[in-house]
Protein backbone atom coordinates (compact mmCIF):
# COMPACT_ATOMS: atom_id res chain seq x y z
CA UNK A 1 0.00 0.00 0.00
CA UNK A 2 3.25 2.39 0.18
CA UNK A 3 5.64 2.11 3.01
CA UNK A 4 8.84 2.33 1.39
CA UNK A 5 12.24 1.55 3.63
CA UNK A 6 15.54 2.02 3.22
CA UNK A 7 17.41 -0.39 5.17
CA UNK A 8 21.31 0.37 5.31
CA UNK A 9 21.83 1.42 1.54
CA UNK A 10 24.99 1.99 -0.15
CA UNK A 11 25.50 2.51 -3.87
CA UNK A 12 28.40 3.42 -5.75
CA UNK A 13 27.82 4.23 -9.63
CA UNK A 14 30.59 2.39 -11.76
CA UNK A 15 34.08 3.84 -11.42
CA UNK A 16 32.71 6.62 -8.91
CA UNK A 17 33.49 7.02 -5.40
CA UNK A 18 29.88 6.35 -3.01
CA UNK A 19 27.26 8.34 -4.18
CA UNK A 20 25.28 6.68 -1.11
CA UNK A 21 26.95 5.41 2.39
CA UNK A 22 24.90 3.97 5.15
CA UNK A 23 21.07 5.17 3.78
CA UNK A 24 18.43 4.08 6.32
CA UNK A 25 14.62 5.60 6.15
CA UNK A 26 11.18 4.62 6.61
CA UNK A 27 8.10 6.57 4.88
CA UNK A 28 5.17 4.84 6.38
CA UNK A 29 1.89 4.62 4.30
CA UNK A 30 0.49 7.96 3.25
CA UNK A 31 3.44 9.46 4.25
CA UNK A 32 5.44 12.41 3.02
CA UNK A 33 9.50 12.55 3.18
CA UNK A 34 11.30 15.56 1.66
CA UNK A 35 15.15 14.98 0.50
CA UNK A 36 17.08 18.38 0.91
CA UNK A 37 21.00 18.54 0.49
CA UNK A 38 23.20 20.03 -1.99
CA UNK A 39 23.54 19.03 -6.04
CA UNK A 40 25.75 15.96 -5.87
CA UNK A 41 24.78 14.91 -2.05
CA UNK A 42 22.78 11.40 -3.48
CA UNK A 43 18.94 12.58 -3.94
CA UNK A 44 18.21 11.51 -7.02
CA UNK A 45 20.62 8.37 -6.81
CA UNK A 46 17.72 7.40 -3.90
CA UNK A 47 14.44 8.09 -6.41
CA UNK A 48 16.36 6.41 -8.94
CA UNK A 49 17.19 3.09 -7.12
CA UNK A 50 13.72 2.84 -5.59
CA UNK A 51 12.46 2.82 -9.27
CA UNK A 52 15.15 0.12 -9.91
CA UNK A 53 17.07 2.24 -12.96
CA UNK A 54 19.63 0.23 -10.58
CA UNK A 55 19.84 -2.73 -8.33
CA UNK A 56 21.65 -2.82 -5.09
CA UNK A 57 24.52 -5.73 -5.04
CA UNK A 58 24.70 -7.86 -2.42
CA UNK A 59 25.70 -6.80 0.87
CA UNK A 60 24.54 -2.96 0.12
CA UNK A 61 21.35 -2.75 1.97
CA UNK A 62 18.01 -3.40 1.19
CA UNK A 63 15.14 -1.46 -0.05
CA UNK A 64 12.01 -2.77 0.71
CA UNK A 65 8.39 -1.99 -0.38
CA UNK A 66 5.62 -3.30 2.03
CA UNK A 67 8.22 -5.07 3.52
CA UNK A 68 9.03 -6.89 0.23
CA UNK A 69 12.77 -6.17 -0.87
CA UNK A 70 12.25 -4.56 -4.73
CA UNK A 71 14.17 -6.98 -5.94
CA UNK A 72 12.09 -9.73 -5.66
CA UNK A 73 9.46 -8.23 -6.96
CA UNK A 74 8.43 -7.81 -10.69
CA UNK A 75 9.30 -4.69 -12.47
CA UNK A 76 6.56 -3.83 -13.85
CA UNK A 77 4.45 -4.18 -10.77
CA UNK A 78 6.80 -2.36 -8.93
CA UNK A 79 6.71 0.33 -11.62
CA UNK A 80 2.89 0.12 -11.86
CA UNK A 81 2.41 1.28 -8.08
CA UNK A 82 4.98 4.28 -8.31
CA UNK A 83 4.65 7.12 -9.91
CA UNK A 84 7.14 9.79 -11.02
CA UNK A 85 6.94 13.57 -11.53
CA UNK A 86 10.27 14.69 -13.51
CA UNK A 87 11.65 18.09 -12.99
CA UNK A 88 10.96 18.69 -16.72
CA UNK A 89 8.82 16.73 -18.37
CA UNK A 90 9.23 15.73 -22.02
CA UNK A 91 5.65 15.67 -23.46
CA UNK A 92 4.63 13.57 -26.91
CA UNK A 93 4.00 15.47 -30.10
CA UNK A 94 0.33 14.55 -29.33
CA UNK A 95 -2.63 16.60 -27.58
CA UNK A 96 -3.09 17.14 -24.15
CA UNK A 97 -5.81 14.85 -23.76
CA UNK A 98 -2.87 12.04 -25.15
CA UNK A 99 -0.32 12.83 -23.01
CA UNK A 100 -2.40 12.79 -19.67
CA UNK A 101 -4.64 9.43 -20.45
CA UNK A 102 -0.98 7.74 -21.58
CA UNK A 103 -0.55 5.30 -19.41
CA UNK A 104 -4.33 4.36 -18.68
CA UNK A 105 -5.25 2.83 -21.79
CA UNK A 106 -8.92 3.40 -22.88
CA UNK A 107 -9.28 6.33 -20.05
CA UNK A 108 -12.80 7.78 -20.40
CA UNK A 109 -12.79 11.45 -20.85
CA UNK A 110 -15.02 11.61 -17.55
CA UNK A 111 -11.34 10.43 -16.22
CA UNK A 112 -9.13 12.79 -18.64
CA UNK A 113 -11.17 15.75 -17.42
CA UNK A 114 -10.75 14.65 -13.73
CA UNK A 115 -7.52 13.98 -13.68
CA UNK A 116 -7.31 17.61 -15.62
CA UNK A 117 -9.32 19.56 -13.05
CA UNK A 118 -7.60 18.08 -9.68
CA UNK A 119 -4.26 19.24 -11.55
CA UNK A 120 -5.53 22.69 -11.79
CA UNK A 121 -5.06 22.69 -15.75
CA UNK A 122 -7.02 25.33 -17.62
CA UNK A 123 -9.44 25.64 -20.46
CA UNK A 124 -6.63 27.00 -23.28
CA UNK A 125 -4.47 23.94 -22.42
CA UNK A 126 -7.27 21.57 -22.87
CA UNK A 127 -8.33 19.91 -26.19
CA UNK A 128 -10.34 17.11 -25.46
CA UNK A 129 -12.95 17.20 -28.09
CA UNK A 130 -10.46 16.70 -30.49
CA UNK A 131 -9.28 13.99 -28.96
CA UNK A 132 -6.32 11.53 -29.16
CA UNK A 133 -5.69 12.12 -32.44
CA UNK A 134 -4.95 15.67 -32.23
CA UNK A 135 -1.58 17.22 -32.70
CA UNK A 136 0.02 19.91 -30.85
CA UNK A 137 1.69 21.14 -34.22
CA UNK A 138 -1.66 21.45 -35.99
CA UNK A 139 -3.37 23.05 -32.79
CA UNK A 140 -0.58 25.63 -32.62
CA UNK A 141 -0.48 24.81 -29.10
CA UNK A 142 3.08 25.62 -26.80
CA UNK A 143 2.66 24.74 -23.71
CA UNK A 144 5.33 26.63 -20.96
CA UNK A 145 7.01 24.78 -18.37
CA UNK A 146 4.41 25.31 -15.76
CA UNK A 147 1.82 23.90 -17.45
CA UNK A 148 3.24 20.99 -18.63
CA UNK A 149 4.32 20.48 -15.48
CA UNK A 150 0.57 20.17 -14.75
CA UNK A 151 0.38 17.61 -17.31
CA UNK A 152 2.42 15.09 -15.94
CA UNK A 153 0.66 15.57 -12.88
CA UNK A 154 -2.58 14.60 -14.28
CA UNK A 155 -1.18 12.00 -15.84
CA UNK A 156 0.23 11.12 -12.66
CA UNK A 157 -3.02 11.29 -11.10
CA UNK A 158 -4.95 9.17 -13.82
CA UNK A 159 -2.39 6.32 -12.93
CA UNK A 160 -3.36 6.71 -9.46
CA UNK A 161 -0.35 4.86 -7.88
CA UNK A 162 0.40 4.48 -3.84
CA UNK A 163 3.75 5.92 -4.35
CA UNK A 164 5.25 8.97 -5.62
CA UNK A 165 8.64 9.97 -6.75
CA UNK A 166 8.96 13.88 -7.24
CA UNK A 167 11.75 16.06 -8.41
CA UNK A 168 10.48 19.62 -8.76
CA UNK A 169 11.85 22.13 -10.91
CA UNK A 170 14.17 24.79 -9.57
CA UNK A 171 13.05 27.01 -11.61
CA UNK A 172 11.43 30.36 -10.80
CA UNK A 173 7.72 29.93 -11.67
CA UNK A 174 5.32 33.23 -11.74
CA UNK A 175 2.79 33.03 -8.57
CA UNK A 176 0.21 32.45 -10.08
CA UNK A 177 1.38 29.17 -11.94
CA UNK A 178 3.13 28.77 -8.89
CA UNK A 179 0.39 28.36 -6.73
CA UNK A 180 -1.67 26.08 -9.63
CA UNK A 181 1.33 24.12 -9.10
CA UNK A 182 1.04 23.83 -5.43
CA UNK A 183 -2.96 22.83 -5.24
CA UNK A 184 -2.30 20.04 -8.00
CA UNK A 185 0.72 18.73 -6.27
CA UNK A 186 -1.40 18.63 -2.75
CA UNK A 187 -4.21 16.84 -4.98
CA UNK A 188 -1.80 14.71 -5.96
CA UNK A 189 0.23 13.83 -3.01
CA UNK A 190 -2.72 13.47 -0.28
CA UNK A 191 -3.16 9.58 0.53
CA UNK A 192 -0.26 8.61 -1.32
CA UNK A 193 3.48 7.64 0.18
CA UNK A 194 5.70 10.54 -1.50
CA UNK A 195 9.40 10.78 -1.60
CA UNK A 196 10.46 14.03 -3.48
CA UNK A 197 13.77 15.90 -4.33
CA UNK A 198 11.76 19.36 -2.68
CA UNK A 199 12.73 22.82 -3.32
CA UNK A 200 9.45 24.64 -2.85
CA UNK A 201 8.90 25.72 0.97
CA UNK A 202 5.77 24.22 1.32
CA UNK A 203 6.69 20.77 0.34
CA UNK A 204 9.65 20.79 2.88
CA UNK A 205 7.22 23.22 5.51
CA UNK A 206 4.49 20.16 4.94
CA UNK A 207 6.59 17.16 4.81
CA UNK A 208 6.21 14.62 7.78
CA UNK A 209 10.17 13.96 7.14
CA UNK A 210 13.22 15.93 5.62
CA UNK A 211 16.21 14.32 5.20
CA UNK A 212 19.32 16.56 4.83
CA UNK A 213 21.95 14.40 2.69
CA UNK A 214 25.56 15.62 2.25
CA UNK A 215 27.95 13.18 0.63
CA UNK A 216 25.93 10.62 -0.14
CA UNK A 217 24.51 10.57 3.89
CA UNK A 218 21.77 11.84 6.03
CA UNK A 219 23.16 14.10 7.79
CA UNK A 220 20.11 15.35 9.97
CA UNK A 221 16.59 14.63 9.78
CA UNK A 222 13.36 16.13 11.88
CA UNK A 223 10.18 17.92 10.85
CA UNK A 224 10.75 21.69 9.59
CA UNK A 225 10.23 22.75 13.08
CA UNK A 226 12.41 20.60 14.20
CA UNK A 227 15.48 21.35 11.87
CA UNK A 228 15.05 24.96 12.49
CA UNK A 229 15.25 24.66 16.11
CA UNK A 230 18.54 23.06 16.06
CA UNK A 231 19.61 25.28 13.61
P1 LIG B 1 21.68 14.93 -6.30
O1 LIG B 1 20.42 14.36 -6.87
O2 LIG B 1 21.60 15.16 -4.83
O3 LIG B 1 22.17 16.12 -7.03
P2 LIG B 1 22.91 12.50 -7.37
O4 LIG B 1 22.20 11.38 -6.68
O5 LIG B 1 22.54 12.82 -8.76
O6 LIG B 1 22.83 13.80 -6.45
O7 LIG B 1 24.46 12.22 -7.36
C1 LIG B 1 25.17 11.59 -6.29
C2 LIG B 1 26.58 11.30 -6.75
O8 LIG B 1 26.58 10.32 -7.77
C3 LIG B 1 27.33 12.50 -7.34
O9 LIG B 1 28.66 12.39 -6.98
C4 LIG B 1 27.15 12.33 -8.82
O10 LIG B 1 28.21 12.90 -9.53
C5 LIG B 1 27.14 10.82 -8.97
N1 LIG B 1 26.30 10.39 -10.09
C6 LIG B 1 24.99 10.67 -10.26
N2 LIG B 1 24.50 10.08 -11.37
C7 LIG B 1 25.54 9.40 -11.92
C8 LIG B 1 25.67 8.57 -13.07
N3 LIG B 1 24.64 8.32 -13.87
N4 LIG B 1 26.90 8.04 -13.32
C9 LIG B 1 27.93 8.26 -12.50
N5 LIG B 1 27.86 9.02 -11.41
C10 LIG B 1 26.69 9.59 -11.10
P1 LIG C 1 9.65 25.80 -23.21
O1 LIG C 1 8.29 26.22 -22.73
O2 LIG C 1 10.51 25.26 -22.09
O3 LIG C 1 10.33 26.78 -24.10
P2 LIG C 1 9.05 24.35 -25.62
O4 LIG C 1 7.73 24.93 -25.89
O5 LIG C 1 10.21 24.75 -26.45
O6 LIG C 1 9.39 24.49 -24.08
O7 LIG C 1 8.88 22.76 -25.70
C1 LIG C 1 9.87 21.88 -25.24
C2 LIG C 1 9.55 20.51 -25.81
O8 LIG C 1 8.23 20.08 -25.43
C3 LIG C 1 9.56 20.50 -27.32
O9 LIG C 1 10.12 19.28 -27.77
C4 LIG C 1 8.10 20.60 -27.71
O10 LIG C 1 7.84 19.97 -28.94
C5 LIG C 1 7.45 19.83 -26.57
N1 LIG C 1 6.08 20.31 -26.33
C6 LIG C 1 5.68 21.54 -26.01
N2 LIG C 1 4.36 21.58 -25.86
C7 LIG C 1 3.92 20.34 -26.10
C8 LIG C 1 2.67 19.70 -26.09
N3 LIG C 1 1.55 20.34 -25.83
N4 LIG C 1 2.58 18.40 -26.37
C9 LIG C 1 3.67 17.71 -26.66
N5 LIG C 1 4.90 18.23 -26.68
C10 LIG C 1 5.02 19.53 -26.39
Amino acid sequence: DGEIEFENVNFTYDGRQAALKGVSFKVPKGGSVALVGESGAGKSTILRLLYRFYDLKEGDGRILVDGQDIRDVKQASLRKAIGVVPQDSVLFNASVAYNIGYGKFGATQEELEEAAKAAQMHDRILTFPEGYETKVGERGIRLSGGEKQRVAIARTLLKNPPILLLDEATSALDTSTERDIQKALQNLVQGRSSLSIAHRLSTIASADLILVLKDGQIVEQGTHKQLLEQN
